[in-house]
């Protein structure tokens, strides 16, 4: 689950560690009065959404009197904010976050992950903040000094002190940054994080470390834990067509490509998207219907995929093994009645009963109905259904 900046700047401050003032608002009468409230010269103007990368997008503004302040969130509120993370629709700006402006002097980025290959969180900080840090990653690696933390024994003093060298730290810079680690180490593990991002933290002129970004993601598997979290999730920001899928038990997530894919078990779902795309096509979506695929999770998922316009074939590619293929070809005829199916749906199923199931599908004379041989043969006819590589 993903928070907004403001939300995340809430938890920092929570756990001491230090953020600009700021305040989350819905208008810019609102803006006016906070940037009054927060006082300085200087105010950054920020749309939030739960995408990045909103400084380029135009979605960050800095204005320096109370009347840009008002012009910058007249012109942020209800802008439909495009940056490299939302993709091309973009996303509609509904709240913005007005903070005080700080003096720069240098730009770093921190962040945690839990490391899947050393099992173990890692923590990362690099002096090309404010930059993409994918990007950094990609082209120069050594730019990023990770260390890799024990969870039994915490992060250590001597990795704190290890990160701050290598990035060039002064002997009196290194309390502060020891303490920004060590708070933002603490609400990663309380708080059951996936993702903890600052990009940019910067150094003042006056010699602080501060947040001017921040992004939390937490492992929705240890939510119930933190009921607080919880309360944050804010729809408005998440795919209708995923929210709509969770309803029914179906793991729904949107893809940009062309061919639809109803898949059971998230494996094989992840094969059937590798293996469109060794056709030379684009899966439109992931989506695992799970293993107790009814006629009902099959209609359910036929509708989900069709509200995407950009579906032109649907892949349905089921291996039966608790479930049984005839219930599934059964199933894939009463959605048919039921959801309005009008692209060709290649269908691919194997294991139990998967004879019965060719005869129940043949027997329907549905002509937008193409069974496959096998899981390639099923790519392939897919691939040209949809148009072609
Ligand atoms: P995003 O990463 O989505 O583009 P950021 O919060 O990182 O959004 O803001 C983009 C840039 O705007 C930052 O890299 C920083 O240079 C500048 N910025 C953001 N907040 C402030 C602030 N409070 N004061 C001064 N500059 C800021
Ligand atoms: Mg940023």
């Amino acid at each position: 689950m993903k928070i907004h900046e403001y939300q995340a700047k809430e938890l920092f401050a929570k756990y001491g560690i230090p953020i600009p003032a700021g305040k989350m608002i819905h208008n810019s009468e609102e803006a006016m009065e906070t940037a009054k409230e927060i006082g300085g010269g200087i105010w950054a103007v920020k749309a939030q959404i739960h995408a990045g990368g909103r400084g380029k997008g135009g979605g960050v503004k800095l204005a320096r009197t109370i009347t840009e302040v008002k012009e910058h969130a007249e012109s942020i509120l209800g802008m439909n904010l495009i940056t490299a993370q939302t993709g091309a629709e973009g996303q509609l700006v509904r709240k913005i976050y007005i903070e005080g402006g700080v003096d720069i002097a240098k730009e770093f980025y921190m962040g945690m992950v839990l490391d899947r290959a050393t099992e173990v969180p890692v923590m990362m900080v690099s002096t090309e903040g404010g930059m993409e840090i994918e990007k950094v990653a990609a082209e120069t690696p050594e730019k990023i000094v990770k260390v890799s933390i024990d969870p039994l024994y915490g992060l250590q003093a001597f990795q704190i002190m290890e990160m701050g060298y290598k990035i060039g730290l002064h002997k009196k810079e290194m309390k502060e940054f020891y303490q920004f680690a060590k708070k933002l180490y603490e609400l990663y593990i309380d708080m059951d994080a996936s993702i903890v991002e600052i990009n940019p933290l910067v150094l003042t002129t006056d010699d602080k470390f501060v947040a001017l970004d921040a992004k939390i993601a937490f492992d929705d598997n240890a939510l119930y834990r933190h009921p607080a979290i919880v309360e944050m999730r804010d729809f408005s920001e998440e795919e209708p067509a995923e929210l709509e899928a969770d309803k029914y038990g179906l793991s729904y997530v949107k893809l940009d490509g062309n061919v639809g894919c109803m898949v059971n078990g998230a494996g094989l779902a992840m094969s059937t998207m590798d293996i469109i795309k060794h056709e030379g096509g684009n899966p439109a979506n992931f989506l695992d219907v799970g293993g107790a695929a009814s006629a009902v999770t099959v209609a359910k998922g036929f509708e989900i995929i069709l509200k995407d316009p950009n579906v032109k074939a649907i892949f349905v590619n089921i291996f039966g093994g608790i479930v049984r293929c005839d219930r599934i070809a059964n199933g894939i005829l009463e959605a048919t009645k039921v959801t309005n199916v009008t692209v060709p749906i290649i269908v691919r199923l194997d294991g139990t009963n998967s004879d019965e199931a060719s005869e129940i599908l043949e027997n329907a004379h549905l002509n937008n109905i193409i069974p496959a041989k096998d899981l390639a043969d099923g790519a392939k006819l897919a691939v040209e259904a949809a148009g072609g590589r």
